[in-house]
Protein backbone atom coordinates (compact mmCIF):
# COMPACT_ATOMS: atom_id res chain seq x y z
CA UNK A 1 0.00 0.00 0.00
CA UNK A 2 0.96 3.57 -0.54
CA UNK A 3 1.30 5.04 3.07
CA UNK A 4 2.18 8.67 3.59
CA UNK A 5 3.86 9.45 7.27
CA UNK A 6 3.84 13.10 8.11
CA UNK A 7 5.35 15.18 10.73
CA UNK A 8 5.21 19.16 11.21
CA UNK A 9 8.95 19.57 12.35
CA UNK A 10 12.33 18.04 10.69
CA UNK A 11 12.49 16.03 14.68
CA UNK A 12 9.47 14.60 13.98
CA UNK A 13 10.69 12.60 10.55
CA UNK A 14 14.29 12.19 11.32
CA UNK A 15 13.81 9.05 13.64
CA UNK A 16 11.96 7.51 10.30
CA UNK A 17 14.46 8.43 7.71
CA UNK A 18 17.56 7.26 9.95
CA UNK A 19 15.78 4.06 10.05
CA UNK A 20 14.87 3.51 6.91
CA UNK A 21 18.52 4.18 5.37
CA UNK A 22 17.80 4.18 1.79
CA UNK A 23 15.19 6.72 0.16
CA UNK A 24 14.77 9.24 -2.66
CA UNK A 25 13.66 12.72 -2.12
CA UNK A 26 12.21 15.12 -4.58
CA UNK A 27 11.29 19.05 -3.76
CA UNK A 28 7.59 20.26 -4.61
CA UNK A 29 5.57 23.11 -3.12
CA UNK A 30 8.23 23.95 -0.63
CA UNK A 31 8.85 20.82 0.79
CA UNK A 32 11.29 17.86 0.94
CA UNK A 33 9.21 14.58 0.15
CA UNK A 34 11.15 10.99 0.67
CA UNK A 35 10.19 7.90 -1.00
CA UNK A 36 11.79 4.50 0.36
CA UNK A 37 10.13 1.06 0.50
CA UNK A 38 9.44 -0.08 3.67
CA UNK A 39 7.77 -3.78 4.85
CA UNK A 40 6.42 -4.71 1.50
CA UNK A 41 5.33 -0.80 1.34
CA UNK A 42 5.72 2.23 -0.60
CA UNK A 43 6.23 5.18 1.71
CA UNK A 44 5.94 8.84 1.07
CA UNK A 45 7.63 10.81 3.90
CA UNK A 46 7.38 14.64 4.98
CA UNK A 47 7.80 17.20 7.76
CA UNK A 48 4.91 19.81 6.50
CA UNK A 49 6.18 23.21 8.86
CA UNK A 50 4.73 23.86 12.03
CA UNK A 51 0.61 25.14 12.03
CA UNK A 52 -2.65 23.95 10.07
CA UNK A 53 -2.27 25.86 6.96
CA UNK A 54 1.08 23.95 6.18
CA UNK A 55 0.31 20.57 7.56
CA UNK A 56 -2.73 20.83 5.59
CA UNK A 57 -0.79 22.04 2.25
CA UNK A 58 1.52 18.75 2.53
CA UNK A 59 -1.07 16.22 3.72
CA UNK A 60 -2.93 17.26 0.41
CA UNK A 61 -0.05 17.09 -1.62
CA UNK A 62 0.76 13.06 -0.39
CA UNK A 63 -3.07 12.36 -1.26
CA UNK A 64 -3.22 14.09 -4.38
CA UNK A 65 0.86 13.87 -5.82
CA UNK A 66 1.85 10.64 -4.54
CA UNK A 67 -1.49 8.70 -4.18
CA UNK A 68 -1.86 7.77 -0.45
CA UNK A 69 -4.29 5.84 0.82
CA UNK A 70 -3.52 5.92 4.31
CA UNK A 71 -1.68 8.71 6.02
CA UNK A 72 -0.11 8.67 9.49
CA UNK A 73 1.24 11.32 11.14
CA UNK A 74 4.16 11.11 14.29
CA UNK A 75 4.92 13.89 15.82
CA UNK A 76 4.96 15.20 19.75
CA UNK A 77 2.27 17.45 21.88
CA UNK A 78 1.28 19.21 24.92
CA UNK A 79 -0.67 17.22 27.17
CA UNK A 80 -3.69 18.14 28.93
CA UNK A 81 -4.97 15.40 30.68
CA UNK A 82 -3.28 14.40 34.30
CA UNK A 83 -2.62 10.70 32.59
CA UNK A 84 -0.74 11.66 30.76
CA UNK A 85 3.33 12.26 31.66
CA UNK A 86 5.97 13.42 29.18
CA UNK A 87 7.05 10.77 27.03
CA UNK A 88 3.72 9.06 26.97
CA UNK A 89 1.99 8.26 23.65
CA UNK A 90 -1.42 9.38 22.70
CA UNK A 91 -3.80 8.47 19.90
CA UNK A 92 -6.32 10.60 18.78
CA UNK A 93 -10.12 9.14 18.60
CA UNK A 94 -11.09 12.74 17.00
CA UNK A 95 -9.71 16.51 16.87
CA UNK A 96 -10.92 19.56 16.97
CA UNK A 97 -9.84 22.84 16.31
CA UNK A 98 -9.41 24.79 19.32
CA UNK A 99 -8.76 28.32 17.34
CA UNK A 100 -11.78 28.59 15.54
CA UNK A 101 -14.23 30.98 16.87
CA UNK A 102 -17.20 32.40 15.03
CA UNK A 103 -19.22 32.37 18.12
CA UNK A 104 -20.70 35.60 17.39
CA UNK A 105 -22.91 34.03 15.00
CA UNK A 106 -24.27 31.84 17.87
CA UNK A 107 -21.74 28.69 16.33
CA UNK A 108 -20.51 26.59 18.90
CA UNK A 109 -16.36 27.00 19.45
CA UNK A 110 -14.62 25.28 16.94
CA UNK A 111 -17.32 24.93 14.48
CA UNK A 112 -17.21 25.06 11.05
CA UNK A 113 -20.41 25.22 9.21
CA UNK A 114 -20.77 22.75 6.43
CA UNK A 115 -18.04 20.87 8.65
CA UNK A 116 -18.45 19.35 12.21
CA UNK A 117 -16.68 20.22 15.33
CA UNK A 118 -14.69 16.92 15.89
CA UNK A 119 -13.08 14.42 12.79
CA UNK A 120 -12.94 11.35 13.85
CA UNK A 121 -9.90 8.95 13.07
CA UNK A 122 -9.65 5.76 11.31
CA UNK A 123 -11.12 3.25 13.59
CA UNK A 124 -9.02 -0.24 11.97
CA UNK A 125 -6.19 1.91 12.14
CA UNK A 126 -6.52 2.71 16.10
CA UNK A 127 -7.34 -1.02 16.48
CA UNK A 128 -3.82 -2.04 15.25
CA UNK A 129 -2.33 0.65 17.12
CA UNK A 130 -4.46 -0.79 20.19
CA UNK A 131 -3.05 -4.38 19.48
CA UNK A 132 0.67 -3.19 18.84
CA UNK A 133 0.53 -1.18 22.09
CA UNK A 134 -0.28 -4.73 23.79
CA UNK A 135 2.22 -6.87 22.24
CA UNK A 136 4.93 -4.57 22.95
CA UNK A 137 3.95 -3.54 26.70
CA UNK A 138 3.40 -0.01 25.99
CA UNK A 139 1.09 2.24 27.68
CA UNK A 140 -1.35 3.60 24.50
CA UNK A 141 -3.55 6.24 25.49
CA UNK A 142 -6.59 7.33 23.61
CA UNK A 143 -8.61 10.56 23.51
CA UNK A 144 -9.26 14.11 21.82
CA UNK A 145 -6.59 16.06 20.38
CA UNK A 146 -7.56 19.86 20.09
CA UNK A 147 -5.24 21.91 17.45
CA UNK A 148 -4.87 25.46 16.85
CA UNK A 149 -1.94 27.89 15.88
CA UNK A 150 -0.74 28.53 18.83
CA UNK A 151 2.22 27.23 21.35
CA UNK A 152 0.11 26.77 24.39
CA UNK A 153 2.20 27.26 27.32
CA UNK A 154 -0.22 28.57 29.65
CA UNK A 155 -2.57 26.59 32.67
CA UNK A 156 -5.38 29.52 31.56
CA UNK A 157 -5.97 28.75 28.00
CA UNK A 158 -4.94 24.82 28.36
CA UNK A 159 -7.89 24.54 31.14
CA UNK A 160 -9.78 26.19 28.38
CA UNK A 161 -9.49 24.13 25.65
CA UNK A 162 -9.89 20.92 28.55
CA UNK A 163 -13.28 22.04 28.99
CA UNK A 164 -14.29 23.38 26.12
CA UNK A 165 -13.49 20.41 23.92
CA UNK A 166 -12.37 17.72 26.50
CA UNK A 167 -9.15 17.31 25.22
CA UNK A 168 -6.58 14.89 26.66
CA UNK A 169 -3.50 16.82 24.50
CA UNK A 170 -2.92 19.56 22.20
CA UNK A 171 -0.76 20.56 19.04
CA UNK A 172 -0.93 22.42 15.98
CA UNK A 173 -1.47 20.17 12.88
CA UNK A 174 -3.47 17.11 13.81
CA UNK A 175 -6.86 18.59 13.42
CA UNK A 176 -5.87 20.42 10.13
CA UNK A 177 -4.53 16.90 8.66
CA UNK A 178 -7.58 15.73 9.79
CA UNK A 179 -9.83 17.66 7.68
CA UNK A 180 -7.40 17.35 4.47
CA UNK A 181 -7.54 13.39 4.88
CA UNK A 182 -11.58 13.36 5.60
CA UNK A 183 -11.75 15.93 2.63
CA UNK A 184 -9.99 13.19 0.22
CA UNK A 185 -12.00 9.84 1.89
CA UNK A 186 -8.21 8.61 3.06
CA UNK A 187 -8.07 7.07 6.55
CA UNK A 188 -5.92 8.83 9.03
CA UNK A 189 -3.89 7.96 12.45
CA UNK A 190 -2.65 10.55 14.54
CA UNK A 191 -0.17 9.62 17.50
CA UNK A 192 1.44 12.10 19.49
CA UNK A 193 4.33 11.64 22.04
CA UNK A 194 3.53 14.38 24.88
CA UNK A 195 6.87 16.50 25.15
CA UNK A 196 5.69 19.25 27.49
CA UNK A 197 2.45 19.55 29.39
CA UNK A 198 1.09 23.52 28.09
CA UNK A 199 1.48 25.12 31.01
CA UNK A 200 3.96 27.78 32.05
CA UNK A 201 7.34 25.32 31.78
CA UNK A 202 6.05 24.00 28.23
CA UNK A 203 9.06 26.17 26.29
CA UNK A 204 11.58 24.47 28.00
CA UNK A 205 10.24 21.27 28.37
CA UNK A 206 9.54 21.43 24.95
CA UNK A 207 12.75 22.04 23.90
CA UNK A 208 14.25 19.01 26.49
CA UNK A 209 11.62 16.88 25.65
CA UNK A 210 11.20 17.00 21.38
CA UNK A 211 13.55 14.63 20.36
CA UNK A 212 13.44 11.82 23.00
CA UNK A 213 9.66 12.03 22.71
CA UNK A 214 9.59 12.65 19.15
CA UNK A 215 11.43 8.95 18.50
CA UNK A 216 8.91 7.29 20.71
CA UNK A 217 6.03 8.25 18.56
CA UNK A 218 8.17 7.38 15.26
CA UNK A 219 8.87 4.00 16.70
CA UNK A 220 5.92 3.27 16.87
CA UNK A 221 5.11 4.51 13.79
CA UNK A 222 7.19 2.12 11.79
CA UNK A 223 5.84 -0.17 13.57
CA UNK A 224 2.36 0.13 12.90
CA UNK A 225 3.55 0.02 9.31
CA UNK A 226 4.99 -3.57 9.55
CA UNK A 227 1.50 -4.65 10.44
CA UNK A 228 -0.14 -2.85 7.85
CA UNK A 229 -2.05 -5.32 4.98
CA UNK A 230 -2.25 -4.15 1.54
N1 LIG B 1 10.56 25.30 19.12
C1 LIG B 1 9.99 25.40 17.79
C2 LIG B 1 8.50 25.69 17.84
C3 LIG B 1 7.72 24.50 18.32
S1 LIG B 1 6.00 24.74 18.19
C4 LIG B 1 10.72 26.52 17.05
O1 LIG B 1 11.16 27.45 17.68
O2 LIG B 1 10.80 26.42 15.83
C5 LIG B 1 5.43 23.23 18.89
C6 LIG B 1 5.32 22.04 17.96
O3 LIG B 1 5.10 20.84 18.74
C7 LIG B 1 4.11 22.07 17.04
O4 LIG B 1 4.39 21.41 15.85
C8 LIG B 1 2.99 21.37 17.85
O5 LIG B 1 2.24 20.49 17.05
C9 LIG B 1 3.71 20.57 18.94
N2 LIG B 1 3.44 20.96 20.33
C10 LIG B 1 4.06 20.40 21.40
N3 LIG B 1 3.69 20.99 22.53
C11 LIG B 1 2.79 21.94 22.22
C12 LIG B 1 2.08 22.92 22.98
N4 LIG B 1 2.22 23.02 24.30
N5 LIG B 1 1.24 23.75 22.33
C13 LIG B 1 1.09 23.66 20.98
N6 LIG B 1 1.76 22.78 20.22
C14 LIG B 1 2.63 21.92 20.81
Amino acid sequence: MKIAIMGAMREEIEPILNTLGEYTSEEYAGNVFYRAEYAGHELVIAYSKIGKVFSAITASIMLERYGAKALLFSGVAGGISKDLKIGDLIMASALCQHDVDITAFGHPDGFIPESSVMIQSDDDLRSLASEIAVDMGIDLYEGIIATGDQFVASSERKSWIEKTFHADALEMEGASVACACHSFGVPFFVLRAISDTADGSADIDFDVFLQSSAQVSAKFILEMVKRLGD
